[in-house]
């Protein structure tokens, strides 16, 4: 086997598409859902086309990174009135969601060649720490804003897509306030991207990550992050700003339909607000259903790995 980091002829090992250390944060969410084969097993995703000297010494630095950012902010569950704020180092998060999509998309056995020589340098090399310009990434929380608790759709804290489907304006034409009838706007375009390569969205628990990977020398880079900063209920992360208030990026919908990256204006928002005061202010039956969940977790969460 060829590895695919150093190309050297060596024997494969497991590397983890999602570090094994961040999994290890969310003991009980051992299945692993594999939506494009059709099937639910009880193991990890992994790929193993990767030499143990890469594996256990070479991008080992890059995992140690993630879960330590993971478990500081995100393995506990956040409201739309909580306010987050996270330090973060620009360039580890950018090798580490390179790192999760290169696995995926080499378990999927798809087009690899972004990460030429000079990508897997960056990956492999601690020392190197001048961010990539044609890399992009945003961040927002996942609040569950929905009536509906996170348990009815399987217990998904952890999950990732290749290409989400970006919308260029509101799932919602507009709302009746006399009578509360909401009209959909049916015709809602895909927002295409000029020199996308490709996208992944990521979701480790309450945090989204989009990533963005566009063609070397593109010069329509800045314009897109203009466009993706103005649209999108995200934060734009960069080299610069080392801290930020994150906010929150799902509504009631997309919250459980992961793969759809709604407007920032759109409709929905404001529908789950309405809802949501219609009942009361509160989502009682979910709350109740929910600490009722976390007691059946800790249950769970004894299932070995
Ligand atoms: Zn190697």
């Amino acid at each position: 086997m060829k590895c695919a980091y150093c190309g050297k002829e060596a024997k494969g090992t497991k590397e983890h598409i999602i570090s094994r250390a961040i999994l290890n944060l969310f003991p009980e969410c051992y299945l692993t859902f594999d939506g494009a084969r059709h099937v639910i097993h009880e193991a990890d995703p992994v790929v193993k086309d990767v030499c143990e000297d890469c594996n256990k010494n070479r991008i080992s630095y890059i995992d140690n990174y993630a879960k330590e950012f993971i478990s500081r902010y995100f393995t506990r569950k956040y409201n739309e009135n909580d306010i987050v704020e996270i330090e973060y180092d620009y360039v580890m998060i950018q090798k580490m969601l390179l790192k999760y999509a290169f696995n995926d998309m080499r378990s999927h056995k798809e087009d690899c060649s972004f990460y030429d020589k000079e990508m897997l340098y960056y990956l492999m090399n601690a020392c190197d720490n001048v961010p990539k310009e044609n890399v992009t990434v945003l961040c927002g929380l996942a609040i569950n804003v929905s009536p509906m608790p996170d348990a009815m759709f399987g217990n998904l804290k952890l999950r990732w897509c290749k290409d989400p489907f970006f919308y260029s304006n509101s799932t919602i034409r507009n709302i009746d306030y006399e009578t509360g009838q909401v009209f959909l706007n049916e015709t809602v375009e895909k927002e295409e991207f000029p020199d996308l390569k490709f996208s992944y969205l990521f979701r480790f628990n309450s945090v989204q990550f989009l990533l963005l990977c566009w063609n070397k020398n593109s010069e329509k880079i800045e314009q897109n992050k203009v466009v993706l900063k103005c649209q999108y209920p995200y934060y734009l992360m960069n080299a610069n700003d080392k801290k930020a208030v994150i906010p929150l990026c799902t509504d009631e919908l997309n919250y459980h339909k992961f793969e759809h990256i709604h407007v920032r204006w759109d409709g929905l928002f404001e529908v789950g607000l309405m809802r949501k005061y219609a009942s009361g202010g509160t989502y009682g039956y979910k709350e109740s259903y929910e600490k009722e969940w976390i007691e059946e977790e800790k249950r769970i969460k004894k299932h070995p790995r």
